[in-house]
This record gives C-alpha cells, structure tokens and sequence, in this order.
C-alpha cells in the first residue's frame, strides 16, 4: 500500500471527485427526485438492495461522490454529507443518543458543538458532562458508569489544547464505548477512524472547502464488525437491528434512518460539488499552511511587543508542545492564537489589520481573525468560558496561502499601532 503523506493524497484527490471517462470533473444532480424502473426495482431501492437514489433528502448522486472520496480519504466504510459541520454533530448525536443517555466532552469544544450538547440534547433528555483532554480519571470513571458516547475535537479551537487522540479512543475501545471524533481542523494530518474511532465528523465548510463557498458537513463511518462488534454489545441494543440488516455499513444506516431521514440535515448537490473542487486541493492546501503557521507564530514570537502573547503549540512555550512533536508531526492545521491582554488592545490590533480579514470562520484561502469574547463566546457564561479557554484578550487566527511574511507584517503594523 502506499505511504499516506501528502504526495499520495494530491493523487487520490484529483482523481477522486471526478470520472476517468465521461465528465472528469465532479457532475452536478439537482434533481430531489428520482423515477424508479418498476414496482420491483421501487421495493428493491426502498429495502437498500437496489443501489439507486431514493429521493434526495436520502441520497444524490453528487452528495454520493462526495461521499466517495471522503470515506476513501478518512479510510472509512461509508459517509454522508451534510447541510453543515453542525449537521454532521447533530445526525449523529441523535442518531445514536435517547432520551437518559449520557454523552462525555472530552477537551475544548467549537461553540455550536458546546450549545448543543450542553442546551439542546439536555431539552431531550440527553445528559452531558465535560473533562479536560489529560483528565484520564474521569474519562475513564464516565466510561466505567456507562456513557453511551465519548465525542472530542483532534484540536481544542480556540483553546488550542491538543488531546491524546490515540489514547482516548484506545480507552473508549477498551470500555467498548463509541467515539465521535470531530476532525475539522486536521483533514489529512489525522486520521482517528485508522486509530480506532467509530465516526469522524468534518465541517467541510472549513478546511476541506477552503474557498468558504459553501456550508457543509459529512460524517464518516468505520466498518463494523458483525461477529464482534462493540455495537453488539447489550448497552446498543436499539441499534443492533442495523448490524443484522447492513453488516459492516451499519452506522450508515443508523445515521441516515435514526436521523437524516427524519431530521433532513442533507447537502445540497450544489454544494457538495463545490466542497469537491476544494477537495482537489486539499493535500496542497494543508502542507502549505502547516509550514506557514510554524513559521508564522516563530517571528510573531519573536517580534510582537510585550504584553502579545501568541500561542501555538509548535512554540516551546506551549504546554503541547510534547505532544505536538510526537503526535502531530503535519502540524495541527490553520489556527493560532494572540493573547492581547484584554479587550480594549485585542480590538485596537483587530482593527488596525490591513489584509486580514475579520470573520467567524475558519480554514479559509484567506487568513481570518477574529475576538472571540465578544463575538462567538458573547452569550457564554464566565464557567463555560473558562472551560473553553477564552478569555477577553483572546483573537483567534486562522492562516491562509498568503505569503507568509505579508501576514507577519500585517499583524506586526497592526500591534504598533496598540497600547500595552
Ligand atoms: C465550524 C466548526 C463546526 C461547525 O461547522 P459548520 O459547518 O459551521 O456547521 C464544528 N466543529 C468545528 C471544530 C468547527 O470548526
């Protein structure tokens, strides 16, 4: 088998959205609906054993390619793409969590993750508790009472914490617990279902995208195991009847009939051809901005005045430096941060930027930055904000392909233009 570096990547990625005869790029089916042959081959579709497209919300061949391509990239058995990142969370929280289950948030988590694991699963009954990423005694004491579930971030955004990935899900695979991995900040750079996690999920619109063309998600599904699987165990029991009915693709068919079917988080073709032409780019994107974050945060390090802290963890002054040495040796994606302090100076330098561009998203083409006390974290409380890491000097940066010393530069005319 080939290497996975970056090479083998920008190989399978340009050959894999498209079709080697016919169209080369990715084709673009708007229809919602599909005309079946006869009765039979309507029963067939309907029962899965016809391999055709239902209706849409279940199922479009665009969708499908994308789907493809990223459960090839993610070494999965399956996926399905979503209307959204938080889509992606969503289907497969409901999908596999009822009403007194509990679900364990292991690390920092994205803001709309954090809302609604701790507001709008609770209205359901499903109740949520949180550790940090080393607290390994609770994890482990939330695994011996049972959690149905145990869903973390490969890099804490904004906190930037990185977690033991390999060694949490060894722990949930130990306990026989499922795992949600959400991989949105290292496409390509981690790959938690080879390690051992049950469902990875992605917002697309950020890294695997790049052009913040288009909002969308997917989540991608390990093969089960029908002999031995940890879903056989009793504490799955509702889900079992999927392993009988579709073997190794049974999260598939629980995320799409426990959730997508009924909730209709579904992509819009439109979109997942776009998410696609990101795609082909996606090995070239990540190895560039990889190389210009460390470079990036060294001479921000190295030149912002006092009282500008930048964190990042490929800086010795990271409490993760270690672990980024050891487990993230592509680097940990697009993000750093500033500490300015407080929020009069983080707004001064926001404001002061030139090229870079103020908005809430991430992994974008473009570098991005953004306060987030007062914007994404504005209706969080002081506790949930502890939590998380944000604190009111925080500006979160996320690098694009610029040059990369244009982007020092911005930010150091930026910075002398501050109070400290
Ligand atoms: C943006 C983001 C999400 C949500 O994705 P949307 O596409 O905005 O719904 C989830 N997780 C992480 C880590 C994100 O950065």
């Amino acid at each position: 088998m080939n290497k996975k570096d970056f090479e083998y990547y920008n190989t399978m990625l340009v050959h894999g959205t498209g079709a080697k005869t016919g169209p080369i790029a990715p084709t673009i089916t708007t229809s919602a609906a599909f005309g079946y042959a006869d009765t039979y081959e309507a029963e067939g579709i309907f029962a899965a054993k016809v391999n055709k497209p239902l209706y849409s919300r279940m199922g479009n061949p665009t969708n499908a390619q994308l789907e493809d391509i990223i459960a090839k990239m993610e070494g999965g058995v399956a996926a399905i793409a979503t209307s959204s990142g938080m889509g992606a969370i969503a289907m497969a929280c409901t999908a596999i969590l009822s009403s007194g289950d509990e679900i364990l948030c292991v690390g920092g988590f994205f803001g709309g993750t954090y809302t609604l694991v701790n507001e709008t699963l609770h209205r359901f009954g499903i109740k949520s508790s949180f550790c940090k990423v080393d607290e390994f005694e609770k994890i482990e004491e939330a695994l011996d009472r049972g959690v149905k579930m145990v869903l973390f971030e490969t890099v804490g955004n904004p906190s930037l914490t990185l977690p033991d990935v390999q060694g949490i899900i060894n722990m949930c695979n130990r306990h026989q617990t499922l795992v949600l991995v959400d991989n949105t900040a290292t496409p390509l750079l981690l790959r938690p279902l080879e390690m051992g996690a049950d469902i990875v999920v992605h917002s697309s619109t950020k890294n695997i995208s790049g052009h913040s063309a288009s909002l969308g998600g997917i989540a991608v599904f390990r093969a089960v195991d029908i002999y031995k699987d940890k879903l056989l165990r009793e504490k799955y029991k509702d889900l079992h009847p999927f392993v009988k009915k579709l073997g190794e693709k049974a999260f598939f068919g629980i995320c799409k009939k426990r959730a997508l079917r009924d909730y209709g988080m579904t992509a819009n073709a439109f979109g997942s051809f776009l998410t696609m032409l990101g795609i082909e780019t996606l090995g070239l994107r990540m190895e560039r901005i990889g190389k210009s974050v460390e470079s990036i945060v060294k001479l921000l390090d190295e030149k912002l005045p006092a009282g500008i802290k930048v964190n990042h963890p490929s800086l010795q002054s990271s409490p993760d430096h270690s672990r980024y040495c050891s487990n993230y040796s592509n680097g940990c994606g697009p993000l750093f941060t500033l500490d300015c302090r407080n929020k009069e100076r983080a707004f001064d330098l926001l404001n002061a930027l030139n090229m870079v561009i103020q908005t809430a998203n991430i992994g974008d083409n473009r570098t991005l930055a953004l306060h987030m006390s007062s914007t994404i974290y504005s209706d969080f409380d002081t506790e949930s904000r502890k939590f998380l890491g944000v604190h009111d000097g925080l500006i979160r940066i996320s690098v694009g392909l610029e040059d990369p010393l244009t982007i020092v530069n911005d930010f150091l005319q930026a910075a002398k233009s501050t109070k400290g």
